[in-house]
């Protein structure tokens, strides 16, 4: 039995409160030996309360890079917990990756904009990259080990979001304090927006498509407003196996922590008697636009997904702020897309050069 010292990058928000919670758990099982907070001082605080022996670090400030760093880095960790919204915890993440800590992946913006270059360190260093991300940590429990060339198909299911059903001609009014209400999962305020326009879906397409080394065109995504089976994978020899339980993000996060063992925890299972059914239709691609424009950068690949996940945080970030309409997080990433230049193999320095330029593109389709 293993017992996980872990560091979590990101304590304060939705994942790192779920992550405490499985910490207070499986006790035997998962040690905090580390966290952090950027701006959540009270948080952070009662965290410590919980979790004495554990380093606490706030990371607001013109340091934050450096004290992310080092505690990726502490030699008492063995496991780190990337749960930083947007691509601040890259550097940490590779770091981490350096110093030979196994990682367990909730912030997928870091994959999309560079992971080719998490995957590949990772191989160097023989560290573990372990999907938190729902929809991943089930596609990882359904592959178990089994060679990429007997995989077929994965299939991502999605919820919907709250406004799956809504007319495009609505769309144009839609809130922000509409948009954050997500029928199925509690979360943060950026995630609950990419869940509204499918952008989550699209990231985690490209999310998946280096978790799991394979094209995106194996890479499909179907809609299952109860986000009961977390995702699924069909093998070359037409079975189809899936993983389920309820929304809750303790599952995948216990279930990173544990591996490869499964361990008893106090979370609810699933009563399908209670549940009655289970539903499946087609995302409606022409009135959520996202997930074409995922195909169209996991295809061309190199910088273009960097430049997808830059422009799509501005435009959130706008979209909150009540600077830009709901639709419009649409458009500007499919105009950011279409004039950054590209880069086909990039090097890290060239994303984050990337990044940069598609945010100040996008800032300036903001105020248009
Ligand atoms: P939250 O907004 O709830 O939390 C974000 C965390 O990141 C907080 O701890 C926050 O600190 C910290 N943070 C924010 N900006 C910075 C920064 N610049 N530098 C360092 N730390 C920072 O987000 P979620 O927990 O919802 O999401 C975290 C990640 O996990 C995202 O990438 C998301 O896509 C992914 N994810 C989330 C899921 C969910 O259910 N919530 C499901 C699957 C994936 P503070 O609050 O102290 O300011
Ligand atoms: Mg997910």
């Amino acid at each position: 039995m293993r017992k996980r010292r872990v560091v979590i990058l990101g304590a304060t928000g939705s994942i790192g409160q779920s992550a405490l919670k499985v910490a207070r758990d499986i006790p035997d099982r998962m040690e905090i030996v580390g966290m952090s907070a950027h701006t959540n001082e009270k948080a952070l605080a009662a965290a410590a309360k919980d979790f004495p022996g554990a380093r606490c670090v706030r990371t607001h400030g013109p340091d934050g890079l450096e004290r992310l760093i080092e505690l990726a880095t502490m030699p008492e960790a063995d496991l780190v917990l990337v749960a930083i919204v947007g691509t601040a915890g890259l550097r940490p993440a590779l770091a981490a990756i350096e110093a030979g800590k196994d990682l367990a992946v909730a912030s997928k913006e870091i994959l999309v904009m560079a992971g080719e270059a998490v995957m590949q360190a990772a191989a160097e260093t023989g560290v573990r990259i372990l999907p938190v991300d729902s929809e991943h940590n089930a596609i990882f429990q359904c592959i178990e080990g089994r060679d990429i060339s007997s995989i077929k198909r994965l299939i991502l299911t999605c919820s919907g979001g709250p406004f799956r059903d809504a007319p495009r001609k609505e769309f144009d009014a839609i809130t922000p304090e509409r948009a954050l209400r997500h029928p199925t999962w509690q979360m943060g305020r950026k995630i609950s927006i990419d869940s509204a326009t499918l952008f989550n879906k699209a990231l985690e397409m490209i999310e998946a498509r280096w978790l799991f080394g394979l094209p995106i065109s194996q890479v499909e995504v179907v809609v299952h407003p109860q986000s009961i089976i977390h995702s699924m994978v069909e093998f070359v020899d037409g079975s189809t196996l899936a993983q389920m339980s309820h929304s809750d993000m303790c599952f995948p996060i216990h279930y990173a922590v544990t591996w490869p063992d499964r361990v008893p925890n106090s979370l609810r299972p699933l009563d399908f008697a209670a549940l009655g059914r289970l539903d499946f239709e087609s995302p409606r691609r022409d009135d959520f636009p996202a997930l074409d424009l995922a195909v169209e950068a996991g295809t061309r690949g190199g910088t273009l997904p960097a430049v997808l996940n830059a422009a799509n945080e501005i435009a959130v970030d706008a979209f909150l702020a009540g600077k830009i309409r709901f639709p419009k997080i649409w458009e500007i990433v499919a105009k950011v897309m279409a004039k950054c230049p590209h880069i086909d193999h990039p090097g890290l320095e060239q994303v984050i050069e990337t990044d940069r330029a598609a945010r100040a593109l996008a800032s300036r389709l903001v105020l248009e």
